[in-house]
């Protein structure tokens, strides 16, 4: 999979967008994360030394399981192979000095291991539209959502996304973050999970 991209929404939530005092987009914003930036979930987030603060955000993740371009609903629906949980690591306060000067905030965005990522599950069972998730650091609860919450739902961002870039097997969509970012600290431990279906764990260094 190592020649594969990570497409990323920003703004999908309401809460979101109003606490970092960003607009509601009235379409999905859009951004690529190299596949270099993809590392397991459970590998130590290392933000000593790291040359801004990263902050976390955690954002259901969908498989790209068939290449797909200006796809339909339902081929949309059908080109996904399952879901996870990744973390969109940011260099917050370098992404706001970017954007401020209309610069695109890849260096704060697509850094190396900037997207740890869960084992990918079957969405047999599972109903996309209606997916709760959370994230506990040190035992707190500091993001909650659901994807019936988000403005551009999962099945609509792939059919948006693969308007302007072909989605090949093996891409990773991740769908954006709810309220309640902040930075990461050395010894924070994180927990996260898909209410009901899966639960990863890592630590911060
Ligand atoms: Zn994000």
């Amino acid at each position: 999979m190592q020649n594969n991209k990570v497409i990323c929404v920003g703004r999908n939530y309401a809460a979101h967008a109003k606490e970092l005092n960003n607009a509601v987009p009235q379409e999905p914003i859009l951004f690529i994360k190299p596949f270099s930036t993809v590392v397991p979930f459970e590998e130590p987030i290392q933000v000593s030394g790291a040359m801004h603060p990263i902050h976390y955000e955690i954002e259901l993740a969908v498989l790209i399981g068939k290449t797909i371009k200006n796809a339909d609903t339902v081929t949309a629906s059908n080109a996904i192979d399952g879901i996870g949980l990744a973390l969109d690591l940011t260099m917050r306060e370098l992404q706001q000095e970017l954007a401020a000067k209309g610069q695109p905030w890849e260096k704060a965005k697509s850094f190396d291991a900037s997207c740890p990522m869960s084992q990918i599950i079957n969405i047999e069972d599972i109903n996309l539209a209606k997916l709760g998730f959370n994230l506990f650091i040190n035992g707190e609860l500091r993001q909650q959502g659901n994807s019936n919450q988000m403005l551009t739902p999962i099945v609509a961002l792939v059919e948006y996304a693969s308007r302007y870039f072909t989605l090949q097997q093996g891409d990773i969509l991740i769908t954006g973050t709810p309220a309640g970012v902040g930075r990461l600290n050395p010894g924070d431990t994180l927990k996260a999970n898909i209410e009901g279906f899966l639960s990863v764990e890592t630590t911060v260094i």
